[in-house]
Parts: C-alpha cells; sequence; structure tokens
C-alpha cells in the first residue's frame, strides 16, 4: 500500500477551516516536497499526521487519511515505520528532551521510545546504544555523542535529531522546515544529508516554505495554498509551469 493517503481532508481549527479537501498519495520511494508559504497548511499537515488534530469525518466511506494502509494507528508505533522531526526545536527540547540536559547519544536514544519517561524507565541494551552510535556517525555527528543538547550549535541539533528520527530505520522520514535558522553551511549540510537518506531508499517527505530546498532526488511536488493543493505531480511539471 501507498504510505500515505490523503482523500479529500477537511480539517478546522476553532472555526477556521485549515486544511480544504487536500488530496495526495506517497508511495513507498517516491521522494515528495510540500512546498507553501507561511500560513498555507504546512503543520497542518504534519498535526493530522501526530494526531495533534483530527479531519472531518468523511462524507462516503473512504477514509480521510491512511498511513500505511490503515485508517487508524498509534502515533508511538508510527514513530518505528515513519520518523517526523518537527520544525519546533523549543518545544521539543522542553517536551521530549528534558529541556537540552540530554547528551547527543541520549537524545538519539530516545527515538526508541514513544516518550521521555518510558526512555527513563526501559533498559537500554547495547545493541540499541550500538545502534545509537552508528547512527549518529552517519550523519558526521559521532562526536557529539557526549555534548549536552543545549551546547549543540543548531545545525548540530538538527542532526541529531535526524539521527533520533533515524536511529529505528523507519522507511519514511518526514522533516518539518529542516533548515529553519540554519546558517548557509549548516543549511547546504543539512540538505546533503537528507539528499544521502533519500539515496539509500529511505522515503523522504520534506515539508517546506523554501524552493530551494527541494533537491534533486525529489521526484513528486505538491504546492500548498491556504489548504489546498494548487499543484500535486511530478516535479518536473511544477518547475516548468508556475
Ligand atoms: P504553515 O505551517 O504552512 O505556516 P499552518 O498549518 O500553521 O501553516 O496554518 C494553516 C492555517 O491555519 C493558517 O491560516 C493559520 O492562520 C491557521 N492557524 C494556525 N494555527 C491556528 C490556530 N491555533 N487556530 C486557528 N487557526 C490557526
Ligand atoms: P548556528 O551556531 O548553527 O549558526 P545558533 O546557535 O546561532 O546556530 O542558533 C540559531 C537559532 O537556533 C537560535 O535562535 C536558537 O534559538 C536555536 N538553537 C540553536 N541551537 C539550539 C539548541 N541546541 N537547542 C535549541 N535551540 C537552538
Amino acid at each position: 500500500p501507498p504510505v500515505l493517503q490523503f482523500h479529500d481532508v477537511t480539517a478546522y481549527r476553532n472555526d477556521t477551516k485549515v486544511m480544504d479537501q487536500f488530496s495526495m498519495t506517497i508511495n513507498p520511494r517516491e521522494h515528495t516536497a510540500i512546498v507553501g508559504p507561511n500560513g498555507s497548511g504546512k503543520s497542518t499537515f504534519i498535526q493530522l499526521l501526530t494526531h495533534q488534530l483530527h479531519p472531518l469525518a468523511p462524507e462516503g466511506d473512504t477514509p480521510p487519511i491512511r498511513v500505511f494502509g490503515k485508517d487508524r494507528w498509534i502515533v508511538s508505533e508510527l514513530r518505528k515505520r515513519i520518523g517526523i522531526i518537527s520544525s519546533d526545536l523549543e518545544s521539543e527540547i522542553r517536551h521530549n528532551l528534558n529541556h537540552g540536559r540530554l547528551s547527543g547519544s541520549e537524545v538519539v536514544l530516545t527515538g526508541f521510545f514513544s516518550s521521555m519517561q518510558l526512555f527513563g524507565h526501559h533498559r537500554i541494551t547495547d545493541a540499541m546504544k550500538h545502534k545509537a552510535s552508528r547512527t549518529l556517525a552517519s550523519i558526521d555527528a559521532a562526536h557529539l555523542k557526549d555534548r549536552r543538547f543545549n551546547r549543540m550549535s543548531a545545525g548540530e541539533a538538527r542532526r541529531v535529531l535526524i539521527a533520533r528520527a533515524l536511529v529505528t530505520s523507519p522507511e519514511v522520514l518526514v522533516l518539518d522546515e529542516p533548515t529553519t535558522a540554519l546558517d548557509l553551511v549548516a543549511r547546504e549540510r543539512c540538505l546533503q544529508h537528507i539528499r544521502n537518506i533519500a539515496r539509500q531508499g529511505t522515503t523522504v517527505l520534506i515539508v517546506t516554505h523554501h524552493l530551494e530546498e527541494v533537491f534533486p532526488e525529489v521526484t513528486n511536488v505538491i504546492l500548498l495554498k491556504e489548504g489546498r493543493a494548487a499543484f500535486s505531480g511530478p516535479k518536473k511539471e511544477v518547475l516548468t509551469s508556475d
């Protein structure tokens, strides 16, 4: 089945319609960019995946959202198959990273658990530690294993969060505005790592307001505008239309 299917998804926040009959399909091994200006519905899209927001009930029988073919999913279980990297660093730090006091390798190890609480109460196996080091190394961050998260630069912090999302070897990686607050060098480096991940076979979905972040491996583009898909299709078609 497709990784993700949205079928006529409509969602409200308070009384505002924030997603309006939005449809899309992402198949395994397709790399997709969801591009849209601020306020177009990019965070809404992520919140629908993580159950922070719910779509309106459908008019017919087709479920509005299916993830790996299922219309019900448990967010904590989804983490093993879809790594989601939030753009909200501050909230991550407060809620999931013990206010930034975790070291790089501890941050990556939290990826094995559904919450900070579980991380604190579970035995961390040698296999997990081994996987965490290998994942950090794969993203040029081996040297950050003992560095406290809140002592890292923005670029380093992003790479460690990417490692956390990858540590369970998910089939899909979703990145929400991955280069926000990065300087030019850190941004290029971050994108290079994302490209490597895509080439190695993980399905990548990047959500961004920067067209420059539509990296060469991206096959499909969805242009979001006011909660609707203004365009959805192969990248070469978007870039030739306007
Ligand atoms: P993006 O992530 O692309 O910037 P959002 O998904 O955050 O866009 O926002 C989509 C729409 O939802 C915007 O029109 C925005 O003003 C509106 N919105 C965002 N947060 C809220 C909220 N808490 N209540 C009502 N409307 C909201
Ligand atoms: P860089 O050194 O990579 O240029 P900065 O350290 O100047 O990045 O950070 C840019 C922004 O990112 C700051 O506004 C800061 O809030 C945020 N930031 C940077 N590092 C962290 C971190 N480790 N934890 C939380 N936020 C961070």
